[in-house]
């Protein structure tokens, strides 16, 4: 096993070769996430890799990259589908799903609801949905609900559902008893002067000031009179601790705002890091699951409630879920529906539930992706493909089989008989039935079939009969619906190896695919992220209910999202 130190000085060196010039903070997370132990002394690990991060900090390029060159960055092997939760016992397991109601639920949330979820499950234990809304600023009732129909959709259910704000009173009793208890002072300086003495680790005149003078300052800031007053309440940590975190960090702030469910009854609200572990520990929470950039912040966790001698969570830390190219956080969507880049928080190129719901993602397929993960705290960057796989692997035995042909192009065939065509609605289950398809020789077929077309090529119509080509016009080759494709019909036998599928003409309905593709590009939006293929589509689509799931054959599963306009969305391929 690698020593604190060791790990310390190699991600320091990549983190400098990688980035120009290493940070402490990140050099830690990483160390951290290969030695959790490390955690237990991470005074001194901060002071470590401080200290290292200085050195190598000094290095040129090529000294890095020799001694680089020693350490080795195999992945670690993350435990993937582990839901153990440590010093845990069945029944007497009670996990928190704790939102900010600030923005509609994405595939992120969805991992951390579901971790909470079913460990608590696995547990015989408690589930509790918690709303985090002390800040009126962000939050509204539209969020609220949107996070509920979200969880619910995805098959998770609360044992109870609170709401951080309705415990105010509390929370400013507990506040009360730390600055009784001199672990916390209110602080009158600007926002700059806090940022700025808390980098610097020095402490502000207010941090002197008298227990009695606090409460009455505190009093002030509650009650507001006259609007004048203005501050903070700070915890009094130590101003050059080497985890910047515990540097007087801020538990109160003033906001006047309309509260979506207070209304205008409070001014102070408390910030996360105040709130989390009082309220897990007054809930009864056992576990407390949070993210791996929360990691810095746990010190400060366990001091407030040790500064009000409250009951101690187990905190349990699993990586957050990225997806390349998508914007996994409230804080990217928000101003994407914003700027109206996106056509709402359904915008099928979204991650969020309610695009991916619209989109045709099964709830299933969502839970058996982020679940696949586990409690790990490795980090990983996958691609929505492996999602997508899930997904597939749910809807290929159940959708129904239709053609679409997008980019159309005509298709006649002469000499060819009146046949009704006996389509299998499904290729394996025969129970689905058959469709019939009335054709005269006129087709659409679609513009990349015609385009790999030969003269003088035979092919099959798929479960139609031969045919064989004799021209194409100059347009046939570009693929739009003036194009037209000239054949013989050349009977029922032999099967040739070519199968392309079609529309009849006579009973083609036009259609069209919205097609997503990665919303960024380069962590910036791409402008050509939503696509759309317009084609034909048979008859029998008329017949589809807005929200069923078909399979256009050699295209991709689809889902009906507009009847009227027989318009679909791009599931999967
Ligand atoms: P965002 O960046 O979207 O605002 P957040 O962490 O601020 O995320 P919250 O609504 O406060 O959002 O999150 C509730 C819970 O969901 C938190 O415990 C948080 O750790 C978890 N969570 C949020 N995003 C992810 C993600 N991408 N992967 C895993 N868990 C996440
Ligand atoms: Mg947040």
């Amino acid at each position: 096993m690698d020593s604190i130190e060791d790990v310390l000085w190699k991600f320091a060196l990549k983190n400098a070769h990688d980035y120009g010039t290493a940070q402490a903070n990140a050099v830690v997370g990483k160390a951290l996430a290969e030695l959790p132990e490390a955690r237990n002394n991470m005074r001194e690990t901060m002071a470590l890799a401080q200290k290292i991060v200085a050195v190598v900090n000094t290095m040129k390029k090529e000294e890095l990259e020799e001694k680089l060159a020693h350490y080795s960055f195999a992945e670690k092997k993350e435990e993937r589908g582990g839901l153990k939760l440590p010093k845990a016992e069945k029944g007497n397991v009670v996990t928190r799903f704790p939102p900010e109601p600030s923005g509609y639920p994405h595939i992120g949330h969805a991992k951390a609801a579901l971790l909470d979820y079913e460990c608590a499950r696995q547990y015989d234990g408690k589930f509790l949905l918690r709303f985090d809304d002390t800040n009126p600023e962000k939050e509204k009732q539209e969020y609220v609900d949107a996070l509920k129909d979200g969880l619910t959709w995805l098959g998770i259910s609360w044992d109870d559902e609170t709401y951080v704000s309705d415990r105010m009173p509390e929370l400013y009793g507990y506040a009360e008893q730390m600055i009784e208890s001199r672990d916390a002072y209110v602080c009158t300086c600007s926002q700059e002067k806090i940022r700025e003495g808390r980098s610097l680790g020095q402490g502000c005149d207010c941090r002197e000031r008298a227990m009695a003078e606090n409460l009455k300052l505190w009093k002030g800031l509650r009650e507001g009179e006259g609007k004048e007053e203005s501050g903070v309440l700070r915890f009094k940590g130590n101003m050059d601790d080497l985890n910047t975190v515990m540097r007087d960090p801020v538990l109160f702030r003033i906001i006047e705002k309309k509260h979506f469910r207070q209304g205008f009854k409070y001014r102070l609200w408390p910030l996360y890091d105040f709130e989390a572990p009082i309220i897990d520990s007054l809930e009864g929470v056992t576990h407390a699951m949070r993210t791996k950039e929360y990691e810095l912040r746990d010190q400060l966790y366990f001091a407030i409630l040790d500064s009000l001698k409250l009951r101690e969570p187990e905190l349990v830390e699993f990586s957050r879920l990225q997806i390349r190219n998508a914007p996994i956080s409230k804080r990217l969507l928000l101003p994407l529906i914003a700027e109206g880049k996106v056509r709402g928080w359904d915008d099928p190129r979204l991650p969020t539930l309610t695009a991916l719901r619209r989109r045709g993602i099964l709830p299933a397929a969502i839970k058996q992706f982020v679940l696949s993960f586990g409690l790990g705290k490795a980090e990983s960057e996958p691609t929505w493909e492996a999602l997508l796989v899930e997904n597939r692997k749910l809807l290929d035995p159940v959708s129904l089989r239709l053609f679409f042909v997008p980019s159309p192009v005509k298709l006649t065939v002469t000499g060819a008989p009146e046949k009704e065509a006996k389509l299998r609605r499904h290729p394996s289950d025969k129970s689905k039935g058959v469709r019939s398809v009335n054709t005269r020789g006129n087709f659409y077929i679609s513009g990349s079939d015609a385009k790999a077309l030969r003269e003088g090529e035979t092919f099959r119509l798929k479960d139609l009969y031969n045919v064989k080509i004799e021209s194409k016009s100059a347009a046939g080759t570009g693929g739009s619906t003036n194009a037209v494709v000239s054949a013989s019909y050349a009977g029922e036998q032999p099967l040739p190896e070519k199968k392309v599928q079609w529309v009849a003409a006579e009973s083609a309905l036009e259609a069209n695919v919205l097609v997503p593709r990665d919303l960024l590009r380069d962590g910036e939006y791409d402008e050509n992220s939503l696509l759309v293929d317009r084609g034909f589509v048979e008859a029998e689509a008329a017949s589809l209910t807005t929200g069923t799931i078909v399979q256009f054959e050699r295209y991709g599963f689809c889902k009906l999202d507009d009847k009227a306009r027989l318009q679909f969305i791009f599931t999967n391929p």
